[in-house]
């Protein structure tokens, strides 16, 4: 079912203490946190099972930023879906702008990803999103529907049923710049049109599409009001407590 949710990434921010001190103060703000509103937090990979034992009584849930493309073998330094899985997480986020940047991960990596997550029993939290230039040249729309048709596009309907999605321009990302609620309702509804398209009328009602790139208290109200924005991927703001639990209290 389509759900209201609000993620937070953390990135490469907090040292295990201090990951524990923000999951603790969001456990001390949760009563705040409107039923029908779904959280979840993305800490960095190692602080994951000692932050799901602590939120394991709690309505918040715990994802991975990231997972590797191969199973399990001799990748030094990488982390699979089933690791993720065995520490309690049950999200996934995939193809982040930042992993396509700096790690010059594929639309095919990202499948296979994706794969892997659902194999494991993981929800993928799937990114999409044009960078600044080509939305300066109007190229946004081919973009994401590409790299849709590349990834998700090619799981069959049950596959897509555990797939949340976040669209995010990357020119919006930690630059303080958001997209207009316009223009990320225009891209949203987009989206939805084409999982209605590969899938079905079901499958676009169902599907949480959620909205990332400077995404604070201040501007949620007006993005979360839209109708095909479902919440929000949320960097920076998830790193303050009252920041990120307030932000779930801005759906209307
Ligand atoms: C993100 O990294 O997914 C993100 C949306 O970051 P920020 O909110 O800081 O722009």
């Amino acid at each position: 079912m389509r759900q209201k949710i609000v993620a937070g990434n953390w990135k490469m921010n907090n040292d295990l203490n201090q990951g524990l001190e923000l999951a603790e103060a969001i456990i001390n703000l949760q009563h705040e946190i409107p039923e029908d509103v779904h959280v979840i937090m993305a800490p960095p990979f190692i602080h994951l099972a000692d932050i799901h034992r602590k939120v394991k009584d709690t309505r918040l849930k715990i994802s991975a930023q990231n997972c590797a493309e191969e199973e399990k073998g001799a990748f030094t330094g990488e982390v699979s879906a089933s690791m993720v899985r065995s520490t309690g997480s049950e999200y996934v986020i995939i193809g982040h702008s930042e992993r396509r940047a700096y790690y010059n991960e594929t639309d095919d990596v990202i499948l296979k990803k994706i794969n892997l997550a659902l194999k494991n029993d993981l929800y993928p939290i799937v990114c999409c999103g044009e960078k600044l230039e080509q939305r300066e040249n109007g190229q946004y729309f081919n973009v994401v529907r590409e790299q849709l048709e590349n990834t998700i596009f090619k799981l069959s309907s049950e596959e897509f049923s555990k797939v949340i999605l976040a669209y995010e321009p990357v020119w919006a990302i930690g630059t303080g710049k958001t997209a207009t609620p316009e223009e990320a309702q225009e891209m949203h509804q987009f989206i939805r049109k084409l999982v209605k398209d590969n899938f079905s009328d079901n499958a676009a009602e169902d599907t949480s599409i959620l909205y990332g790139g400077s995404c604070k208290p201040s501007n949620s109200t007006e993005l979360f009001k839209q109708d095909d924005i479902d919440g929000g991927l949320i960097g920076g703001a998830s790193l303050k407590s009252k920041d990120f639990v307030e932000l779930t209290k801005t759906f209307s």
